[in-house]
């Protein structure tokens, strides 16, 4: 059997090229070597709690590129969101919380100027009603389009310049910059003095792209009812429904290579499937390596994918609890200032530092409650963690746990059980890296300089975290993106129908 397109891996890459190709009319096989959809959008059933393997929240949601991919095979409307709207950041002391209805400052200590223009703005909003409010943020979305035509040229200016340098020209409140770096951390998965300020400024200009009049901006961020599994899932739906196949526990030893080009793969039990051309979602150095080999590529190709730069892997602590000790979405938590230092630690010197980590957290449950069992809760936790880490992983758990316990006091009293993921989890290929999104959107890898979707080698394609030239975003987000705009450029230039 032939096929038009085989995909390797249902990542959120994977499983939006092969929604577009097969909504497209292509004979489509997507292979995965798990037991499950999503790599590192998926979650897991354990005692009646649904667990992700990783991510939290994600950006656009039935607005964005997940709905577009699940269109693509006629599931629109399908996966429901819950839309992110409580959240709180706790940097050691000071906590805001910020909901739609109020912002609420707790403080303990220094920035009395800050507290007092914070404090000012619960006054307003306080004030203000919710239906005005909800105008003004709509109207405020009404003029993004312009905004963002308007910006959009002057990203590029911003190509070489770090976030720490535009912070160190800007900004020298300690605790904003800890909390930009965090953030910054948290959505492209390297430090400020690597990630170029115009990926920052393409990002947000992206999200804003998905922004329609009568929306309210602040649904543009959300968490899948479901878990995050049900987005690459209703995907795989989709593409079965229009005659696709997607097969589980297939993991794919080989491209085949003949005359030249990609022709199929070579299952690791010995299975050969043809294609027209095949897609990987595999990561572009596992691809390249290990997949196809280097013999097929030239030697300055081979050196330029060999050189690229990972992002951070992460660790993921995921705690079902007894009852329930929060009712916020989730949030971001600093425990110890001076985000910097750390992370020169973490990623330059490959350590981990004798302090709680910076994290973000989430509470799936409360996002969705059949997430967990009638009253428990699910909370979880990931932050930064180098896959070439000096010192044993299992050092970072208990400060997990310490700054976990930061944001939400009590957490530790009330653990049934939990499991703690390290950079192993993510590993696809024994020597290779784990990064938490793909290749790092640093200077000299976004823009222009992003590996092309399209190898050097004909039929042979790269989708995700890895690839697609002049594609920004934020992860999830962003493969997706990836993954349609590869199958869009395949069903214009190399499966035609005429
Ligand atoms: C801890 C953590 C937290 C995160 N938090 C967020 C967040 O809050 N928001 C957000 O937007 N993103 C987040 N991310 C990032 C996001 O999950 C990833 O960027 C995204 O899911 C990667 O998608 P991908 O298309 O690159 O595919 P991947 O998820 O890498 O999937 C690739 C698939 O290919 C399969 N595969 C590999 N090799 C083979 C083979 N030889 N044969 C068959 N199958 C193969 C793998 O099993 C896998 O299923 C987080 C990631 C982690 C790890």
């Amino acid at each position: 059997m032939s096929y038009d397109a085989i995909i390797i891996g249902a990542g959120l890459g994977g499983c939006a090229a092969a929604a577009a190709l097969a909504g497209g009319g292509k004979k489509v096989i997507v292979l995965e070597r798990m037991d499950r959809v999503g790599g590192r959008c998926s979650s897991q059933e354990r005692e009646g709690f649904k667990l992700d393997m990783g991510s939290h929240f994600v950006v656009g949601c039935e607005h964005g590129a997940f709905e577009e991919g699940c269109r693509r095979v006629g599931r629109e409307g399908v996966v429901k969101w819950h839309h992110v709207n409580n959240m709180v950041l706790k940097v050691e002391n000071s906590a805001l919380a910020f909901n739609m209805e109020k912002i609420t400052v707790q403080t303990e200590g220094s920035d009395p100027i800050k507290i007092n223009v914070a404090e000012g703005m619960q006054e307003m909003m306080s004030l203000m009603p919710r239906e005005l409010m909800t105008m003004g943020l709509s109207m405020m979305g009404q003029m993004m389009p312009m905004v963002s035509a308007m910006i959009a040229p002057i990203a590029e200016q911003f190509d070489e310049v770090s976030i720490k340098q535009f912070m160190d020209q800007y900004l020298d409140w300690r605790k904003m910059r800890d909390i930009l770096e965090l953030v910054q951390f948290a959505a492209f998965g390297t430090p400020s003095w690597m990630t170029a300020t115009s990926e920052m400024i393409r990002t947000v200009l992206g999200a804003m792209e998905y922004y329609k009049p009568g929306i309210n901006p602040l649904e543009l961020i959300g968490y899948p009812k479901g878990g995050l599994i049900s987005i690459p899932q209703t995907m795989c739906e989709g593409i079965q429904e229009k005659g696709g196949e997607v097969r589980l526990n297939s993991n794919v030893r080989k491209v085949i290579i003949e005359g030249g080009r990609a022709t199929g793969v070579e299952l690791e039990d010995g299975e050969i499937l043809k294609a027209s051309l095949v897609i990987s979602n595999a990561g572009i150095k596992e691809t390249v390596a290990e997949l196809v080999g280097e013999e097929h590529f030239d030697a300055e190709y081979t050196e330029t994918i060999r050189k690229l730069v990972p992002g951070v892997s992460a660790f993921c602590l995921r705690a079902a609890l007894d009852t329930k000790i929060s009712d916020i979405d989730g949030g971001f938590g600093i425990a110890k200032g001076g985000l910097e230092d750390y992370y020169h630690k973490v990623w330059d010197e490959y350590l981990i530092p004798d302090c709680p980590p910076p994290i973000m957290y989430s509470i799936p449950s409360n996002m969705d409650p059949s997430l967990a069992p009638e009253g428990k809760q699910l909370v979880i936790a990931i932050g930064a963690l180098m896959y070439e880490s000096k010192e044993e992983f299992s050092k970072m758990e208990p400060l997990a746990m310490d700054a976990v316990e930061h944001v939400l006091p009590g957490f530790k009293d009330h653990i049934m059980w939990h499991d703690f993921l390290n950079p192993n989890t993510y590993i696809t290929f024994g020597e290779y890296l784990a990064p938490a999104i793909g290749i790092a959107q640093c200077i000299g890898q976004i823009g222009n300089k992003r590996p092309s979707s399209m190898s050097p080698v004909p039929g042979l394609f790269y989708v995700g975290g890895e690839a697609g030239k002049n594609i920004s975003g934020i992860a999830t987000d962003m493969c997706t993106k990836v993954g349609l705009a590869c199958a869009d450029y395949i069903l214009q230039n190399v499966l035609v129908t005429t």
